[in-house]
């Protein structure tokens, strides 16, 4: 495959592209890598109509066989892993090592989905009735994703959604298509023509998606905002959606933690893909009797870090991805300073070129400031002091959110308790940001409807269907 240029969509199995193009940059160097194509709404006709013309085939595919295509996808990208972790790092951001880890997980993540099924059941077997369950493709569905981990979210909707028998039309972000579209070029000769459409258009592409009438459910993973625009517009047709949104996760550490061993993991939980992460921990709250030590220690581990362009060899932390995410933190620090909030760490973004922000720690703010209230999205974190454990449980509960959570204690029972008492779809005990094929990922409240991953996100892609059959001859 030719990584240097020349991106174009997947529509039909074929190369395709369109009348006007996109400007894609290198967000550490601001410079324009690519340009892609900016697809018109006649195109978008075409892609469902190519996918809806595959969905006949491909729902009628047995198991064994679509599990051995998506098996191949896998198969396919470990052998063009290097490339594409390179790509990834030119239009993310994320440092070369980040990005193999997140081209490894695509890889493991092809493979695991490729080995689940969704077997039916029986309900009932009498004498002269058999009922049965089964969970049948949904048609046409479209992924929706963000440009945080453009390739690893892209895969929890490809991976499930291909397996269950649907066809889909994948959307990248406008800021990071590169590597999704380079996918599709890599998949055109392992799927039949029109399973996997992969397209790139600007803003107006997204809602084009979730209004069309020929596209049958929806998976979005994206802001708490664009998912309830895409869950109004869903509803044209009653497109079932799968909504993976926004968090503004706690993690909170008990007395009894261990502060030098949990300090450079929080930091870790809150600042790895530089803070731009659904499930980063985006405050920390610290029992007071060790509130002082555990800053100390945080801010000493933070300084040894290395921020920079992540092509670059030791880069640790790389830029924010794109300049309108740059201008809400930077925004975001201002006002935080302007009302008085203290930082251990950071808080100023020098200008430079690039979307750099340094690291920011701050000291304990009011949970009504924004750099708590909201999710920042970037290298931001409060640390918050807490004295007894109703209090803080409430804290953290006192959020629209509810994607995860973490608790950081020696004592597993104690800590256990505290977890047990935690609104939110994950709930991790001196570990974090832990997900796996084989468990269902999504979020409470408003971080989230339905889940990606294990049996239940694989069903999201089905819709139940029971037949009863009368044993007596008719
Ligand atoms: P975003 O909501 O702005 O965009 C996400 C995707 O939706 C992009 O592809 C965008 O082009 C598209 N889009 C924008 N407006 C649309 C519309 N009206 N209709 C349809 N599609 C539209 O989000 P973002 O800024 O790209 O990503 C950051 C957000 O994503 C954060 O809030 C983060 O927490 C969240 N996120 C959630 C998860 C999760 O699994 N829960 C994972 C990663 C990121």
């Amino acid at each position: 495959m030719d990584f240097a240029g020349n991106f174009t969509m997947t529509i039909d199995g074929r190369a395709t592209g369109a009348a006007s193009v996109l400007a894609v940059a290198n967000p550490a160097t601001e410079d324009v890598i690519a340009q892609v194509p900016d697809m018109s709404r006649e195109q978008l006709d075409e892609a469902v109509a190519a996918a809806r013309a595959a969905f006949v085939q491909w729902k009628a595919t047995p198991v064994p066989e679509r599990q051995a295509l998506v098996r191949a996808l896998g198969e396919r990208l470990a052998k063009e892993a290097e490339p594409f972790a390179r790509l990834l790092t030119l239009e993310q951001g994320k440092p070369l090592a980040d990005s193999a880890q997140e081209i490894g997980a695509c890889i493991y993540w092809l493979q695991a989905v490729a080995g689940q099924a969704l077997e039916p059941e029986v309900l009932a077997d009498t004498p002269d009735r058999l009922i049965e369950l089964r969970h049948v493709a949904i048609g046409v569905a479209a992924a929706i994703v963000p440009w945080n981990f453009p390739m690893g979210l892209a895969m929890f909707k490809i991976a499930p959604a291909l397996l269950a028998g649907n066809t889909l039309i994948l959307k990248p972000s406008p800021f990071t298509p590169l590597t999704s579209l380079k996918f599709g070029e890599l998949a055109r000769d392992i799927l039949p023509p029109g399973v996997l459409n992969v397209v790139s258009g600007g803003d107006r592409l997204g809602p084009w998606i979730t209004e069309h009438p020929g596209i049958d459910k929806i998976s979005f993973t994206g802001s708490t905002a664009t998912g309830k625009a895409v869950m109004r517009s869903a509803a044209g047709n009653l497109k079932r959606v799968t909504l993976e949104l926004g968090g503004n996760d706690p993690a909170i550490v008990l007395p009894d933690a261990d502060v030098e061993a949990i300090a450079p993991r929080l930091f870790w939980a809150a600042f790895a893909n530089n803070g731009q992460l659904c499930i980063a921990s985006k405050r920390i709250y610290v029992h007071e009797s060790i509130y002082d030590r555990f800053a100390d220690a945080l801010v000493r581990y933070a300084r040894t870090i290395k921020i920079g362009d992540g092509t670059e060899q030791d880069v640790q932390i790389g830029p924010i991805q794109n300049r309108p995410q740059y201008e809400r933190v930077r925004a975001l620090l201002a006002d935080a300073r302007a009302a008085g909030v203290r930082f251990l760490l950071g808080g100023d973004v020098p200008e430079r070129k690039g979307y750099f922000i340094p690291i920011a720690i701050a000291d304990n703010p009011d949970d009504s400031s924004p750099v708590v209230a909201e999710e920042a999205f970037g290298p931001v974190v409060p640390l918050l002091k807490f004295s007894d454990v109703d209090e803080v449980v409430a804290r953290a509960n006192a959020s629209l959110h509810g994607l995860a959570a973490s608790v950081w204690g020696t004592d597993l029972d104690v800590a256990q308790s505290v977890a047990d008492r935690i609104e939110a779809g994950t709930v991790w005990i001196n570990t974090v940001q832990e997900l796996g094929p084989g468990q269902p990922f999504g979020g409470h409240k408003q971080s989230g409807f339905g889940v990606e991953n294990g049996r239940e996100g694989l069903l999201e892609y089905t819709n139940p269907q029971v037949i009863i059959r009368c044993k007596a001859p008719a």
